[in-house]
């Protein structure tokens, strides 16, 4: 098989699908001179532009400036499988395991907030590839079968439209051998082209008046006492508040990286599927789909009929968010491979595109937020690769923890507390390596896999083999 799948990287660009496309808009002009302003937002992905858009919505008098240091949407939002989902803690059993006795609050406010993502997409007429088809589990083995089951109680329980499929109806859903059971959540999410939406998300920010600087990076802050000022290398910027929407990137606040890992994620996508392709596959309703596996992965198709399959890990020393290792063909074959056993009606398919992106993992693997210069700073992230949806929800509730106001949901546990600490380097890398290894590895020979995995669930990633 790695023979094969070497192949088929053989001429992919090693750069993102969602960002190779014509309609990509030119970069702001960065910051030449000092400004002051109402409200800094550091960051133009997700959680940058939602933060800007909703500020001048509730506010449309509030002064807003957003920089971001190279291009939007060259961080995680170019980036991502985007699967949407309603969960605002990386799915219902992550919820589960970290704030039990607010299940029924969380859960409201996650579909509230899906609603509320879809209302605005329509408002703003924002073109982005939607599709409404819902997103399926699917069981690996016996393991994933019993996963599943007990998922699909937790999705009945707080009123989802979820659907348990039997072997013989996932495989009329999709044709895998792997898959064994389904668990079909059908309203309420789907799949979306990311780039198109932050593009969109950008352009209605600055038609609000948001003024947007790219190529800005803040290199550092200091408390002025009543404000905050943020140092690029032309211009200083005087805020009253600031919003860090910088998710896995921690260079510019070494503190963020205590508790923020910018692990990798990796996916690869295929050239289009011809007609007969895509009847051999099945797939007729599109849905986005993860599976059960220990190193999980994802899969979900394009506007254009591609297949996007993703889920391998990796981490670079010091949380590196641009390695240049990820931008050669090595990482990929393992993840085309397993793209191929998945599906093997596209064995030897052409892979048109291979990227990496940072997820900023946390022992949470959801949100959280760290105070700054006595609270006029704020930093939001942490979403562990489940972020789409979520960061809209993440920017209203860091507006209003900036601006004092109470929201729904501000009281819960997940405002007030942090996840754990993590260790330094090189401490760090070594786990991690030793970690993905084991991910890669684990469903074949299992061995010291095992004892290993649970040993970095008890320190409070959820990896359970
Ligand atoms: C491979 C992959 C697959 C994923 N799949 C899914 C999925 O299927 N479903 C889902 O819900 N989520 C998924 N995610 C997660 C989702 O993409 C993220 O949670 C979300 O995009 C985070 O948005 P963000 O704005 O917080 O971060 P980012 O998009 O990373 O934005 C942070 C921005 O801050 C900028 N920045 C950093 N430092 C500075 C500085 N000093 N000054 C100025 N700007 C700075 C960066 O350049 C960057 O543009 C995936 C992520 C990856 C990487």
């Amino acid at each position: 098989m790695t023979t094969l799948s070497k192949k088929a990287l053989q001429s992919t660009k090693f750069q993102p699908y969602w960002l190779d496309n014509p309609i990509r808009p030119d970069a702001e002009p960065c910051l030449q001179q000092d400004i002051t302003t109402d409200l800094l937002i550091v960051g133009g992905g997700f959680t940058g532009l939602w933060s800007a858009l909703q500020a001048k919505e509730q506010n449309p008098e509030r002064d807003v400036v957003l920089i971001e240091a190279n291009s939007i949407a060259i961080g995680a939002s170019g980036r991502p499988g985007a699967i949407l989902s309603t969960s605002l803690m990386h799915g219902m059993t992550n919820a589960e395991r970290l704030f039990k006795d607010e299940m029924e609050e969380l859960e409201a406010l996650g579909k509230i907030n899906m609603d509320e993502f879809k209302e605005t997409i329509a408002r703003y007429n924002i073109e982005c590839d939607v599709e409404w088809t819902g997103e399926l589990t699917v069981a690996v083995g016996k393991h994933g079968v019993s996963e599943v089951e007990t998922e699909y109680k937790l999705y009945k329980r707080f009123g989802h439209d979820a659907h348990l499929l039997s072997q013989q109806q996932i495989q009329q859903e999709i044709n895998s051998p792997l898959f064994q059971s389904g668990l079909w959540s059908k309203k309420r999410s789907g799949t979306i082209n990311p780039a198109k939406l932050v593009w969109g998300l950008k352009k209605a920010a600055r038609n609000l008046g948001v003024k947007i600087y790219e190529n800005t990076p803040m290199s550092s802050s200091k408390d002025l006492e009543k404000q905050v000022v943020v140092i690029t290398p032309n211009a200083n910027i005087i805020a009253n508040k600031v919003i860090l929407a910088t998710n896995a990137f921690t260079k510019h606040k070494t503190k963020i990286s205590c508790r923020v890992a910018a692990i990798r994620d990796r996916i690869v996508v295929t050239e289009p599927l011809t007609e007969q392709q895509l009847a051999d596959l099945g797939w007729k309703n599109r849905q986005g789909i993860y599976d059960t596996r220990t190193q999980l992965n994802y899969m979900r198709l394009t506007k254009d009929n591609r297949v996007l399959f993703g889920g391998r890990l990796g981490y670079f020393f010091n949380n590196n968010t641009d390695p240049q290792l990820d931008k050669t063909a090595v990482p990929y074959v393992r993840l085309v491979d397993s793209l191929y056993k998945t599906l093997p009606t596209l064995k030897g398919i052409k892979i048109s595109h291979a990227w990496s992106g940072p997820i900023a993992l946390t022992t949470r693997m959801a949100m959280h937020f760290q105070h700054y210069h006595k609270g006029k700073m704020v930093y939001v992230g942490g979403y562990s690769g489940f972020g789409v949806t979520a960061s809209r929800f993440a920017a209203k509730m860091v507006l209003a923890i900036v601006d004092n106001e109470d929201i729904p949901g501000k009281n819960l546990s997940f405002t007030r507390t942090q996840p754990l600490w993590l260790p330094p380097e090189p401490f760090r890398w070594i786990g991690s390596k030793i970690t993905m290894y084991a991910l890669d590895t684990c469903d074949e020979k299992k061995g010291w896999r095992i004892p290993w995995l649970k040993f970095v669930d008890w320190m409070g990633f959820p990896l359970t083999p």
